[in-house]
C-alpha cells in the first residue's frame, strides 16, 4: 500500500547519507574510515554537497564528542553517558567514539530491514566485529545487537512511546544517565505528532538530556519548494518541515512546550561561517567551487539545533552554539 510504499522511499534516503559520507571522506574533507564499509559504490558528489556533508559531519560530531569526553573527564564512576540516535541509517558514529565509549552505551533506532543490513554488515566485517569483545544474539525480539557498549533496535519510530521506549529499558537504557539524543535527517520525515511524542517521553522520563537536530528548514522560497519537489518525486515528504519551517520554530520545540533550559538553532551557513578559517583553506585547495552562491542558498536551508535540561551537576557536558 501506499505508507508502506512512502517508508521504503524514506528507508532509502539511509543510502544517500552514507553516499555523501563517502565522497567526502574521499575527497578527504573529513576522516572516516568506517563508512566505506556501509556502502557498496562509492560516487564522486559535487564540490557543494562535499562541503555540505562537512559541515553537517563537523556540527553533529563534534557535539557528540564534547559531550563524550566531558563525561569521561568528569572522573564520576557511577556515569554511564548514553547516545540514542534516532533513524541511524548507516551512521558510524560509534565506530568513530570507540575510544570515549568505555563506559558510554550507544542506542541506535531504525526500520528493521535498515538495522537488519546494518547488523550483517557489521558481523561480517572483522574491522568493525573487532570492536566486539562477545557478539552473540541479543535474545531480545526486534532487537538486533545489544553489548555493554552499543544496541541497535528495530521498530518504526511512530511508534516510540509505545513499544520503542520499552525496548530501551529492555536493553539497559537508564533514565537516569545524562543522554544525548540525535536526529540527523530524521524527524523531518515524520508528522509533527509522532516527534512531538517522542520528544515528550523524552522530556517526562529524562533529567539530563541534550537533543541534536540536524534537517531541512525554508520550505517556501524558490530553493526550498525545488528542494522538496525533487524529493516528492522519489516519493518522500517532508511532513515535519511544514510546523517546522524556520529556525525560530526549531528552538521554540524545546522551550514552548518544555521550557527547556537551552536551544538554539542556526543555519548551515551560519555554522559554515564559524568555522575555524585554517579548516576552511584547507578543504577549500580539496576541489575548485565555483558556485559560492550557491554553496550558500543551500547551506541556509539545512538546521542545526542543540537544546538542553540539565540539573546543575551536569550544566557543562552539553556545547552551545
Ligand atoms: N541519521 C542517518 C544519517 O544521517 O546518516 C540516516 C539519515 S536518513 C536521511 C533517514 C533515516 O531515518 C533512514 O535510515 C530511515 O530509515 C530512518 N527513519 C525515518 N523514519 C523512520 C521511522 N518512522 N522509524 C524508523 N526509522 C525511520
Amino acid at each position: 500500500n501506499a505508507s508502506r510504499s512512502q517508508d521504503i522511499c524514506i528507508q532509502n534516503t539511509s543510502t544517500d547519507a552514507a553516499t555523501c559520507r563517502l565522497s567526502a571522506v574521499k575527497k578527504k574533507y573529513i576522516c572516516d574510515e568506517y563508512a566505506q564499509y556501509f556502502i557498496k559504490r562509492a560516487s564522486n558528489l559535487s564540490p557543494i554537497m562535499n562541503r555540505g556533508t562537512f559541515c553537517r559531519f563537523l556540527a553533529i560530531q563534534n557535539t557528540i564528542s564534547n559531550f563524550l569526553s566531558a563525561l569521561n573527564a568528569s572522573n564520576d564512576s557511577a556515569c554511564r553517558p548514553q547516545i540514542l540516535s534516532l533513524g541511524t541509517g548507516f551512521d558510524t558514529t560509534y565506530f568513530l567514539n570507540t575510544s570515549l565509549c568505555q563506559s558510554a552505551k550507544f542506542f541506535e533506532i531504525d526500520f528493521p530491514a535498515i538495522t537488519k543490513k546494518k547488523k550483517s554488515i557489521i558481523q561480517s566485517n572483522a574491522n568493525l566485529l573487532k570492536f566486539f569483545k562477545n557478539f552473540s544474539e541479543s535474545g531480545i525480539d526486534q532487537v538486533e545487537i545489544n553489548t555493554d557498549s552499543y544496541c541497535i533496535i528495530s521498530g518504526d519510530l511512530r511508534e516510540f512511546d509505545t513499544t520503542i521506549a520499552n525496548k530501551l529499558l529492555e536493553c539497559g537504557f537508564d533514565t537516569k544517565q545524562p543522554t544525548l539524543v540525535i536526529s540527523e535527517c530524521v524527524l523531518i520525515y515524520l508528522e509533527a505528532q509522532y516527534s512531538n511524542r517522542i520528544i515528550s517521553w523524552i522530556d517526562k522520563h529524562l533529567l539530563n538530556v541534550g537533543f541534536i537536530c540536524y534537517e531541512q528548514i525554508n520550505p517556501d522560497d524558490r530553493f526550498g519548494q525545488q528542494m522538496i519537489s525533487i524529493l516528492m518525486e522519489r516519493g518522500i515528504n517532508l511532513p515535519g518541515i511544514r510546523s517546522l519551517p524556520s529556525l525560530k520554530s526549531q528552538e521554540d520545540r524545546f522551550i514552548t512546550n518544555y521550557r527547556w533550559n537551552y536551544s538554539k538553532a542556526v543555519d548551515l551557513w551560519e555554522f559554515y561561517t564559524s568555522i575555524d578559517p585554517k579548516e576552511i583553506s584547507r578543504i577549500s585547495a580539496l576541489e575548485y567551487l565555483d558556485e559560492f552562491e550557491e554553496l550558500k542558498l543551500l547551506l541556509e536551508h539545512y538546521c542545526f539545533t542543540v537544546a538542553y535540561k540539565c540539573t546543575n551537576t551536569y550544566n557543562q557536558i552539553f556545547t552551545k552554539i
